[in-house]
């Protein structure tokens, strides 16, 4: 059995598109084969449970799960992988972004054993805003830098995963959840599939240029210590640095007998340490943060009715 895994956030506009979208392309892909499709309906405040229950008169395979309240598409996609049954498991976005046309070849892929996933990227960034597409890559840049395992710039939560793959997802209890990460960090042989950018078919993306950023910065926290690391080292260096400074002035007071002036310069360091220390104090301040709300472990969403 293939479980279809869709995030749905006030996609009630989409929904009614993605269904018979999906249904052309899943039949292709599975033959006979046996599906059940998991709406994750993350506390929308529209019509989308109705669009969805509609679907679901028509086709007993749907199923639908709602949360008590939105609480993020990472919580979503957690939430579907936990409630799905099938022996593979295809995680896909309900504005037909993620081709349901791919779906055979990525099927085939993880069918055949030679691979425990099959995931997707985008080469092309077309229709989308050309500053966010230059901070997305320069994301992926740098975090690939800075973690240990490899994440493709442009991949997708498109993907499709052997339960094997699945229950090794699922068994990361973390709360702050940066699936992205997750799905390099698991391992397993992995296929990418390359695919041009698709605009949404209706509705609007749910993200705003900020949102992605505290996004980024929240990937980057969850994967990896680097960046205290990097707070140490700078420090280590503007130290070396005053050291070298002070030694500098007092030997020239000792031996040339300057008198000692230069408030503008005074004023300069002083906002400049500063400065620094308040960066390296946030650093910190986000590890905290993290591990405050890791300690008190939360569910990481609330279920308010399963139909
Ligand atoms: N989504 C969700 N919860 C949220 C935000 C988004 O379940 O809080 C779902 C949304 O309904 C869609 C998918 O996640 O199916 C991707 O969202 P969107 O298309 O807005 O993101 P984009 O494709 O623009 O990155
Ligand atoms: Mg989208």
């Amino acid at each position: 059995m293939l479980s279809i895994i869709v995030p749905c956030y006030n996609e009630a506009e989409a929904v009614p598109y993605f269904y018979p979208e999906l249904m052309k392309h899943l039949k292709k892909a599975i033959g006979r084969s046996r599906y059940e499709i998991l709406f994750i309906d993350d506390g929308s405040k529209d019509d989308t449970v109705k669009e969805c229950l509609k679907l679901k008169e028509k086709d007993a395979n749907i199923k639908i799960v709602s949360f008590s309240r939105n609480f993020g598409k990472e919580a979503a996609i957690l939430a579907g992988l936990k409630e799905s049954k099938g022996d593979y498991v295809v995680l896909m976005d309900a504005d037909l972004q993620d081709p349901p046309a791919l779906l055979k070849e990525m099927y085939d892929y993880v069918k055949s054993g030679e691979y425990d996933c099959a995931g997707t990227y985008r080469v092309t960034r077309k229709g989308e805003p050309p500053i966010r597409s230059f901070f997305a890559r320069a994301f992926y840049k740098l975090i690939n830098k800075l973690i240990d395992v490899e994440i493709v710039d442009g991949a997708r939560d498109y993907r499709l995963m052997s339960r094997k793959m699945v229950d090794a997802i699922i068994s990361l209890s973390e709360y702050n959840r940066f699936s992205k990460g997750i799905f390099s960090w698991v391992g397993f042989r992995t296929k990418y599939i390359e695919y041009e950018n698709v605009e949404r078919v209706a509705g609007e993306t749910k993200w705003s240029f900020w949102k992605l950023f505290a996004y980024a910065i929240d990937g980057i926290v969850d994967f990896t210590i680097a960046p205290l690391r990097i707070a140490t080292v700078s420090g280590l260096l503007v130290s070396l640095f005053g050291f070298l400074y002070m030694l500098y002035i007092v030997i020239k007071a000792l031996t040339i007998g300057d008198p000692v002036a230069g408030y503008p310069s005074m004023i300069a360091i002083i906002c400049l340490l500063g400065g620094i220390q308040l960066i390296v104090i946030g650093i910190v301040g986000e590890y905290l943060g993290k591990t405050y709300m890791e300690t008190k472990r939360r569910p990481k969403y609330i279920i308010r009715e399963i139909r």
